[in-house]
């Protein structure tokens, strides 16, 4: 079962992902670990990418979508995974559609986490005290929800036209917020048998 967890940086994605992959026994795949993570141990992939994350760009559609197909290739995530941030742009998703095909695979839900600015605003200040993330200061932040807007926001139609997106108030607690998502996976569930 392949899950995309959706919305601006800040939404909740991480937090619910992790829920999700222990409630439904998958890997959380988040993309921006990923790519944390070759920075940190200075692999080519993170030497390439480094520069662009502190900046609050989205690094090259071609490079992460094959990032996003050998990872999913690894037998964890023969049953699935919960990809977190991504896709991300219309060339990302495209990629997906034609990675998930390939293995006669296909998204089982995509689940859309709403949360208004003033509260992303807030959320994503707190988070930088805390995780000291070089695309967390200010400046990037609002970089980095314009470039959500633009890019990353055409997904929500994308989705939609094709029935396959849920939309979450991801204002709520955490824990209602979970138990929401799992009541939109079941109820997708329903309507593809
Ligand atoms: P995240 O932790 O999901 O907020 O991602 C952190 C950063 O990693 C983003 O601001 C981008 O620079 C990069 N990144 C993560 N996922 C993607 C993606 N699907 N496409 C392009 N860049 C990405």
């Amino acid at each position: 079962m392949f899950i995309l967890l959706f919305g601006p940086p800040g939404a909740g994605k991480g937090t619910q992902s992790t829920l999700l992959s222990e409630r439904l026994k998958i890997p959380h795949v988040s993309t921006g670990e990923i790519l944390r993570a070759a920075i940190l141990g200075q692999s080519a992939l993170g030497l390439q990418v480094e520069e662009c994350i502190a900046a609050g760009r989205l690094v090259p559609d071609t490079l992460i979508t094959d990032v996003v197909a050998e990872r999913i290739g690894e037998p964890d995530c023969a049953n699935g995974c919960i990809l977190d941030g991504f896709p991300r742009t219309i060339p990302q998703a495209d990629a997906l559609d034609e990675v998930l095909t390939q293995r006669n695979s296909s998204i089982h839900a995509v689940i859309q986490l709403a949360v208004d600015m003033k509260e992303l605003l807030e959320r994503l200040s707190k988070r930088s005290e805390v995780e000291l993330r070089s695309d967390d200061s200010p400046e990037t932040i609002a970089g980095r929800l314009e470039i959500y807007e633009q890019e990353t926001s055409p997904l929500i139609a994308y989705y939609e036209k094709r029935g396959q997106l849920r939309r979450i108030d991801g204002m709520a607690p955490v824990e209602t917020v979970s138990q929401r998502i799992i009541e939109a996976i079941r109820d997708a569930s329903k309507q593809s048998d």
